[in-house]
């Protein structure tokens, strides 16, 4: 719960923002252009359900268009309201820009609780709110391309895809209307690991610069690091199922909504997944101790923190017991202007949220332009590239043998080189190449100037100047 001193969402939102520009030399109009939300929507609309009409509530924001579409997540939870759903737009403007996809800023809301209406009832609720946006053109493949964020994932994309194509018979273009679909209705391979598997490869090129290791007073590689992860949905599962099964990290806790698991010697991020999905709730885990007062957790011992769940979690009345030194925003704003500025102030290092959970739309872009050319990605190159291993590799073999050489080339190496890229092999390779160019050019405004104190305030600079950037070039 946030202290009654502390800003909203959106306005810690600004005041990142407004820190960072203080830094850039930008005409105070631009400046207050960037910063704006453009627009948001309302929109309350009744559905007859169990025998009555429901009405709810939902919002689509658009904070830039300086680029066209906008993209940004549809959140369902009954803590959705515009201040959230404004800021959640904001830092999709500066997340498109940090990662180059060439999107404007959006987001989307409904208050519900997903978890008390059946699935058939939530198609008809997505189905009805997808309709009141389509008719406003919010939800749009030139214009405005939704995608999942926290309650919602492919079930509900495909009903959002589907309702689109109902009201858009003779566009061919379609299925780009929304992305994070199922990859039998135009999704695309690993868009569903996408966000956890960022939230890893934004660490492992962190743990590529032994200097800014050294600032987290960390050592080493990923491998036997400490890790506390916020949240087992979407983004958090992936994120410690990667990091633990790939890069040997090992998750000593697990938050939930009903309390936490602790495990000094590692969770077994599977087996907990397993009994959340099967029971709902983390507690009667077999295996790890059980803490109801999950929140506590977050200042527990560890050398690397993943709040993976929600906004606001780190705040000014626990910020200063947070121990751990890095701290990885794989949720959207988990930490407040307020925490951020007492963590950075105890040398804690942070990997700020609009490069750590950027994956997602990272592959999300794949998607849609997977969508617009009507192709799966390596479709027409895969055995053409096979085949011109195939020619090397025989022609080495030939070689040895004409020549007695002797060289054997090991069964697992052919395996590799023979086998060419498919479509999730070129979709991770991507995401990698954008996580790590991404953080270069953070940490590179990070080092060569004394007066941008961190990650965070960096991210915000190499974002905002390429978001005016566009708008100068548009004669703004
Ligand atoms: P999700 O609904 O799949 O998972 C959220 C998880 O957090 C759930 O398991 C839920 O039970 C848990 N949770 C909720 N409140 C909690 C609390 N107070 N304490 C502990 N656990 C709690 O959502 P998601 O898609 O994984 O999104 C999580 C965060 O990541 C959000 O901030 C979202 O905006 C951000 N994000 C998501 C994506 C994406 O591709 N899904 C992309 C970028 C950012």
């Amino acid at each position: 719960m946030l202290a009654m001193n502390e800003p909203s969402f959106r306005e810690s939102v600004d005041l990142m923002f407004n820190r960072a520009v203080r830094l850039m030399d930008l005409s105070p109009g631009l400046e207050q252009k960037i910063r704006v939300c453009n627009s948001t929507y309302t929109v309350r609309f009744g559905v007859r359900l169990r025998g009555k009409i429901e009405t709810f509530t939902g919002y689509r924001s658009v904070h830039s268009e300086h680029m066209e579409p906008v993209k940004g997540g549809i959140r369902y939870a009954l803590s959705v309201n515009q201040d959230e759903v404004e800021a959640l737009a904001a830092l999709m403007t500066y997340k498109c820009a940090l990662v180059e996809t060439p999107f404007g800023g959006s987001k989307g809301g409904l208050c519900i609780d997903p978890r008390a209406w059946d699935e058939h009832e939530l198609e008809q609720i997505t189905r009805r709110f997808a309709y009141e946006l389509i008719k406003r053109d919010l939800i749009h493949p030139a214009q405005n391309v939704p995608a999942p964020d926290m309650g919602t994932g492919e079930r509900e994309m495909a009903w959002i895809a589907d309702q689109y194509a109902r009201m858009n018979t003779t566009d061919i273009n379609a299925k780009a209307c929304v992305t994070g679909k199922p990859t039998h209705v135009g999704g695309i391979q690993g868009r569903l690991e996408a966000t956890g598997r960022g939230v890893q490869y934004a660490l492992r090129e962190f743990f590529r610069h032994p200097e800014d290791v050294a600032k987290a007073q960390l050592s080493g590689g990923p491998e036997d690091k400490r890790v506390v992860v916020q949240g087992l949905g979407n983004v958090g599962y992936h994120a410690a199922k990667f990091l633990s099964q790939e890069d040997g990290c090992i998750i000593t806790a697990i938050i939930e909504r009903d309390g936490a698991l602790v495990s000094d010697a590692g969770l077994d991020v599977e087996a907990v997944k397993q009994h959340l999905a099967a029971t709902g709730g983390l507690k009667g885990f077999a295996g790890a101790d059980f803490i109801a007062d999950g929140k506590s957790v977050l200042e527990g011992d560890c050398d690397i923190l993943i709040p993976a769940a929600m906004e606001g979690v780190i705040h000014l009345g626990n910020a200063d017991r947070i121990r751990a030194p890095l701290i990885v925003e794989a949720a959207n704003g988990p930490i407040t202007y307020g925490a951020d500025e007492i963590l950075r102030k105890k040398g804690c290092i942070i990997i700020p949220d609009m490069f750590a959970n950027a994956g997602g739309v990272t592959v999300s872009y794949f998607e849609w332009v997977k969508n617009l050319s009507h192709i799966r990605f390596g479709r027409m190159q895969r055995r053409a590239e096979e085949a011109r291993s195939r020619l090397l590799v025989d022609e080495l073999e030939r070689l040895s043998a004409d020549q007695a050489l002797g060289w054997t080339l090991t069964a697992d190496f052919k395996d590799r080189f023979l086998t060419g890229s498919d479509e999730l092999a070129l979709v991770r390779s991507g995401l990698d190449d954008t996580m790590r160019t991404a953080y270069q050019s953070i940490r590179e405004v990070w080092h060569a100037r004394p007066e941008v104190p961190d990650l965070r305030v960096a991210a915000y600079i190499t974002a905002i100047d390429r978001v005016a950037k566009t708008y100068r070039s548009k004669g703004l």
